[in-house]
């Protein structure tokens, strides 16, 4: 029985790629290898959004290189492979296949020559989860051209699919909480003609499914008062926000939608809804034409709109964006500068913010023995909550946050109230 092992890289759209290219695998009859050192096949599911990723993607592919037994075939699929195939395969000759997008990773049962069809990825079904919550991709692709982005150019145009692809799958992994990721997931279905978004049916179809439904890169311009309600409506009042700077200036040269005090008004707005809702996004820092001033407008956004969780990164310069034919490239030890002190406040604030959670009763999805998420954590990129190990995986108890450590919280259970505690004590003592 031939067996395979598997490593993803990069973001929830590539993991949900490797879920299928598993499920392929085991309709080819391999099975799961402990370790790569047992595997027959290899498989390294890649990331090229920017440099890091590149760099940790070629390590990896080395790294494996050396784990592998003799005679194990070294698989490399995803971005890099989409992105760079031929090159990329004479750059690494060690590796035997590289399997760009819905080419099969394995040769198949005979193993015999290269296999004539490419699959579609985004279609094919996925096995059930094995955990309590799971990435759903409703589309691949993206219509837009930000300045410092490349993935149109691999990933190519939108690309949505059916609802009825979608609710199968969600029905198929038999969760409790679906993450709905995409690169441009408010756009969902306008490619499907007449050019209206189809986000908000979709979300109460899902979440008629299941118990939760959360999502993550809404581009900011999407965010209308319908998609805001359905969201709030499904409870788990979650707005990732993929808002990349806030200068007028800058946006504009990014080939951005919006500014700083327009996504203040928009946050302010949903806030005065539910006070609760919880804001992710992510910064860039340092791309080209960057003042002091810009920096400066980003530092007051951060500490006026308070988001809960923030990711920074330093601009890559990417082949072929509006980017990299930009002058004023800003030095790297002035982007390190930068994004020191952006992370800095973010993590006070962040802090600040769960500190202030405690003492609150909060419903928490169990996804792992004595570990827990509220619907203000994202799966893999937010904090965790710490719960009795006693709790079942995939229940949904209510714990009272008793402590906070920076990003992470500490849930009581069973929530006991203090009148009861005392009461129950001075009968004990009695
Ligand atoms: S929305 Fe912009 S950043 Fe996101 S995938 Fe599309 S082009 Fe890239």
């Amino acid at each position: 029985m031939s067996t395979y092992w598997i490593q993803t890289l990069g973001c929830p759209k590539n993991q949900v790629d490797s879920d299928k290219l598993v499920g392929v695998m085991a309709a080819d009859g391999l099975q799961p290898a402990r370790q790569v050192e047992d595997a027959d096949v290899v498989v390294i599911n890649t990331c090229a959004f920017i440099e890091e990723a590149r760099q940790e993607s070629i390590e990896a592919i080395l790294e494996a290189e050396q784990a592998r037994r003799p005679g194990a075939e070294l698989v490399v699929t995803g971005c890099l492979a989409e992105r760079y195939g031929d090159e990329l395969a004479a750059s690494l000759p060690e590796v035997d296949r590289v399997a760009p997008f819905g080419v099969p990773v394995t040769l198949g049962p005979t193993g015999e020559g290269q296999p004539s069809s490419r699959f579609d990825l985004l279609e094919l079904p996925r096995p059930r989860a094995s955990s309590p919550w799971a990435y759903v991709k409703i589309a691949e692709g993206c219509d837009r051209n930000c300045g410092f982005c490349a993935i149109p150019s691999f990933r190519g145009k939108q690309r949505s699919r059916s609802p009825e692809s979608i609710l199968a799958e969600v029905e198929a992994l038999e969760v409790s909480e679906v993450v709905l990721v995409a690169q441009d997931l408010a756009s969902y279905g306008r490619d499907q003609g007449r050019g209206e978004r189809r986000i908000v049916p979709l979300i109460r179809e899902v979440a008629d499914r299941v118990a939760w439904v959360r999502l993550l890169y809404l581009y900011p311009s999407d965010l209308t008062d319908d998609l805001v309600d359905t969201i709030l409506a499904t409870g788990v009042d979650y707005f990732d926000l993929s808002l990349q700077h806030v200068s007028p200036p800058l946006m504009r040269r990014m080939r951005r939608w919006g500014d700083g005090d327009r996504f203040l008004r928009r946050i302010a707005d949903i806030r005065a809804r539910d006070a609760d809702a919880t804001f992710r996004s992510n910064f860039i820092v340092g791309y080209p034409g960057e003042r002091e001033d810009d920096h400066d407008a980003l530092l007051r956004f951060v500490e006026e709109a308070r988001l809960d969780w923030c990711g920074f990164f330093a601009y890559s310069e990417e082949a072929g964006t509006f980017g990299a034919t930009l002058d004023g490239t800003v030095a790297p030890g002035l982007i390190s500068e930068r994004l020191a002190e952006l992370r800095e406040l973010q993590d006070r604030i962040t802090a600040e913010k769960r500190a202030a959670l405690i003492g609150r009763d909060m419903t928490v999805l169990v996804e792992e023995p004595g570990r827990a998420r509220s619907a203000g954590e994202a799966p893999e990129i937010d904090g965790v909550i710490t719960v009795d190990e006693s709790l079942d995986v995939g229940s949904f108890p209510t714990v009272r946050i008793i402590e906070a450590e920076g990003p992470d919280l500490v849930g009581e259970w069973p929530v006991v109230d203090h009148a009861d505690r005392a009461s129950t004590r001075s009968e004990e003592v009695s």
